[in-house]
């Protein structure tokens, strides 16, 4: 029987520590807070979007970095995989809209339930409040007598916080990425793949709101605008379209539509200082469908108000702010408006223009983009292509996707490809 240590307790260490018990190991798994799964009970607004259930071959579009390196976890233990687990083991899932799948109490404590009574019943031991401090190798004599002089790296063991030691044939580090810190992933994992000499990608915090420079986005705080198109351009190149929902807050813009485009442009702030937001705020008409229908408006009501012309095009609290951007008296009657000033509001409703200047940091991040090198690890096995018998899974590898519950599958697939490997002694 090989012993298998598991460090941190997440969706991918708990994913894991199911697959080693599944294949005969014994199991240890730390985490240095006092419960499994804090950043499970969080996910969903609480009521965990634990998977995807898309036809798996749609996984791929939704992965943002190194899909290809998935491969493998995820044909290996699927969506499908992970609704029976939870199935078979008392916690029934529901799909909703966009394939959402939910457990149908609509609670995340039923995940971590489910996951911590499989663990617990199939004999893991589960250390809490205790965090691994660094990890043990030994270098072995390469057993190959071509090499001589090659010694290879081994992962034995943990250091811990309360000064002990602890000793296994395999290793798996599922300590999470950067984001939401006070749930425990606090970028431990990425300092034990450092030290022992594997890359580490640059992190950024991802699924993530923007920071925007103008008062008048400010001032729209608690809009929410439903169907509209949001590009994102870097030095007058589009890096970003997107269509869907986005919200105004009292720092610049979130919601759906802004979290998805933070996962794809975070990373052109590493060579610019700014982006630039473009909503257009009527894509069902075009340029001429616009000002026609405008046009329409103004003859059929040449005595009223340009604010009411306005307020007939946009919600209310972006009236004050478009009719000052126009510079145009609010009062001044739709007979006196200047075809200059109708085509600069058809422009404004086509592109309504903002500077980005940041993303928000890891403590408003969904999750991190960046962590240990795929190039580094086994993407059939999950192990170190450096150090024999260390195992990474989940966000600490330099993989993620956007929202719909593709996250907790990633990590779900890699914590298991981990574990039923970490289970075969070499
Ligand atoms: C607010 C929020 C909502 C989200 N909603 C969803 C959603 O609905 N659907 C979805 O798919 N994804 C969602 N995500 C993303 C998803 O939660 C993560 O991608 C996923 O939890 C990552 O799992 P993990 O096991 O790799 O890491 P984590 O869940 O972060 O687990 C890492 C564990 O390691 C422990 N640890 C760290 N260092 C040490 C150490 N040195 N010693 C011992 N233990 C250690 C930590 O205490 C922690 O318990 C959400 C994220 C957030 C922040």
């Amino acid at each position: 029987m090989s012993k298998v240590i598991i460090i941190g307790g997440g969706a991918a260490g708990m994913m894991a520590a199911v697959a080693a018990l599944d294949n005969s190991s014994e199991v240890v798994i730390y985490d240095g807070n006092e419960k499994l799964g804090k950043k499970i009970y969080i996910t969903g607004k609480g009521r965990c979007n634990l998977t995807n259930a898309c036809d798996i071959s749609e996984y791929f579009e939704n992965i943002i970095s190194n899909d290809k390196f998935l491969y493998s976890a995820l044909y290996s233990f699927t969506n499908d995989d992970v609704i029976s687990f939870f199935e078979e083991n008392g916690c029934p899932i529901k799909v909703e809209r966009g394939n959402r799948a939910f457990p149908r109490s609509d609670k995340s404590s039923d995940i971590i339930k489910t996951l911590e009574r499989y663990i617990k019943s199939n004999g893991a031991k589960i250390v809490l409040n205790t965090k691994v401090k660094s990890i043990i190798y030994e270098n072995n004599k390469a057993n190959n007598d071509n090499e001589k002089d090659a010694f290879v790296k081994r992962a034995i063991g943990v250091k811990l916080s309360d000064n002990t030691k602890d000793y296994a044939d395999n290793i798996i580090v599922a300590t999470g990425g950067l984001s939401y810190q006070t749930t425990g992933s606090t970028g431990d994992g990425l300092q034990f793949a450092k030290d022992s000499g594997h890359k580490v990608m640059p992190c950024r915090p991802a699924l993530v709101p923007f920071e925007v420079k103008e008062d008048y986005i400010i001032k729209l705080q608690g809009l929410s605008l439903k169907n509209v198109t949001l590009s994102i351009c870097c030095n007058n190149k589009r890096i970003y379209d997107g269509f869907g929902e986005m919200l105004f807050t009292h720092f610049g813009v979130s919601g759906p539509l802004v979290l998805s485009a933070s996962s794809v442009v975070g990373k052109y702030f590493d060579t610019s200082s700014t982006l630039k937001g473009v909503v257009d705020l009527k894509p069902a008409l075009s340029y001429n469908q616009l000002d026609e229908r405008i046009l329409r408006d103004i003859n059929n009501n040449r005595n009223k108000e340009f604010k009411s012309l306005v307020a007939g095009l946009l919600p209310s609290k972006m009236v004050d702010v478009i009719i000052n951007m126009l510079n145009v008296d609010s009062h001044l009657k739709l007979n006196g408006l200047t075809k200059v000033k109708r085509q600069e509001l058809v422009h404004l409703l086509k592109e309504f223009t903002f500077t980005i200047t940041k993303t928000r940091d890891y403590k408003e991040a969904i999750i991190t983009q960046g962590g240990v090198s795929v190039g580094d690890i086994n993407p059939s096995t999950m192990e170190s292509n450096l150090v024999k018998g260390l195992f990474f899974a989940g966000e600490v590898i330099d993989i993620d996707a956007l929202t719909g519950g593709f996250n907790l599958q990633l990590a779900f697939s890699t914590g298991h490809l981990a574990g039923v490997n970490a289970s075969i002694n070499n």
